[in-house]
């Protein structure tokens, strides 16, 4: 039997992140375990667009803290998490413009670099927009999105630099409790005993949950993108776009390629997340289609080159859960990224992180915690959606 300080069970963006963080923060023995390789979940196949356009101090906090941090990976973690700075745009409808830019103003406060267009300056800043029905745009510099396996792996080798360790290919079996408190998980291999073992398993958290006979309220989404190949000689996009107009997300991928994906409100398709169906549907690329070229008339005739669905887990506020519960000693969620866990993942892990070393936390995070649900404090009242 072994025994470790943390275990953080799921090595996708939140617990390779946060697995960096602790050892980095000077946590003694952490283990990272993963059922399949590094970012074999959904953060694989993330589209990963990096934005700070939110509607709340809180994620306009710690989705500029994670631009800070994607951008100093090189140089602290000592790879290229492949972020690229190429802007991000976020284009407004009428029924959504006076909160967008509200927001806008709100994340400026924040520190946030973003500015506000109106539908005039919008149409004439953008060579390749359509600018029927876009009631004004946000621009954010310093967005564009990363590259969500190298950001992981990125992490994975500076914590294993660091003294963490790494376990792939080891599925977690179950969670062993003991009476309110949980002790350490279960292997293939056997007993490990744990401080503390965070529960980062995405889609699977849940589950996992239940095992030790603990709730977890999330749901698995199946979610579709696709890879487009614009023609050359045209007047092509540079930046990451959040389209609220037509409710898709658009990012570069480099070489004309961009990748696309519906964006909020859309339905969500609620699956087993053990089994259902991973081919894309005709459907989906079709309707997606006829969208992109729609707003970006440069994008006509474009070549499809790939489609591909993942999943993720949806909390019923659009927030993530995240830290320890009351009612639950040495546990700790990090799970419910709902459609945008990528881009946070880095400012969350590292204030867990510092949650977890020190037992403080600044009470507006505080609020992520799964006990949030038996206080009935959740941030919004209804499922939002993807925004990319
Ligand atoms: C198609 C798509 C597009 C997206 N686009 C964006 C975007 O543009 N911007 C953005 O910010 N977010 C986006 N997201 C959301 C974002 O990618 C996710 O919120 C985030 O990657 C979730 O990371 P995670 O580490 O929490 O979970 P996951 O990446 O799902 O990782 C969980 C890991 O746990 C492992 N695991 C599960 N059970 C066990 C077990 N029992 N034992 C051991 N290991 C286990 C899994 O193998 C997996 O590797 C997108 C998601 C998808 C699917």
């Amino acid at each position: 039997m072994s025994s470790y300080d943390f275990a953080i069970v799921g090595a996708g963006i939140s617990g390779a992140a946060l697995a960096y963080y602790l050892k980095k923060g000077g946590a003694r023995r952490v283990l990272l375990l993963e059922r399949g390789a590094p970012a074999s979940g959904g953060t694989g196949k993330s589209a990963a667009i990096v934005r700070q356009h939110y509607s709340t101090t809180l994620m306009a906090r710690l989705a500029k803290r994670s631009v800070d941090l994607f951008r100093a990976m090189p140089s602290e973690l000592g790879h290229d998490g492949g972020y690229r700075r190429v802007g991000y745009v976020f284009l407004s409808a009428p029924d959504n413009a006076a909160a967008a830019q509200k927001n806008v103003e709100m994340q400026r406060k924040v520190g946030i670099d973003t500015s506000w267009s109106d539908a005039g300056t919008t149409a004439s800043r953008f060579a390749w927009l359509n600018g029927d029905g876009v009631a004004g745009s946000a621009f954010e510099p310093d967005g564009g999105y990363a590259d969500p396996v190298q950001s992981v792996e990125a992490y994975v080798e500076a914590f294993k630099r660091l003294g963490g360790e790494v376990r792939t290919r080891t599925p977690c079996r179950k969670l062993v409790r003991q009476g309110d408190r949980i002790t350490g998980i279960v292997t293939d291999d056997g007993t490990i005993d744990a401080g503390m073992v965070v529960n980062a398993a995405g889609p699977w958290a849940p589950a996992l949950a239940r095992l030790a006979g603990a709730t977890l309220e999330m749901r698995s989404i199946r979610e579709q993108d696709t890879v487009w190949e614009g023609r050359a000689g045209r007047d092509l996009p540079a930046h990451s776009i959040s389209n609220s107009v037509d409710a898709i997300y658009i990012r570069p991928q480099g070489d004309r390629r961009y990748v696309v994906g519906r964006g909020f409100p859309k339905h969500y398709e609620d699956v087993d997340e053990n089994n259902y169906k991973e081919t894309p549907d005709d459907a989906f690329i079709a309707d997606v289609q006829a969208r992109l070229e729609l707003r970006i008339p440069p994008m006509q005739g474009a070549r499809l080159v790939h489609a591909y669905t993942a999943l993720y887990d949806v909390t019923p506020d659009w927030y993530p859960f995240v830290g320890p519960r009351a009612d639950l000693q040495g546990y700790a969620d990090f799970n419910g990224g709902s459609g945008h866990g990528f881009k946070i993942a880095p400012g969350i892990a590292e204030e867990l992180a510092g949650w977890l070393l020190t037992g403080k936390a600044a009470e507006d995070y505080r609020q992520l915690s799964y006990d949030r649900i038996a206080q009935k404090r959740l941030f919004v009242q209804s499922y939002g959606g993807n925004r990319g």
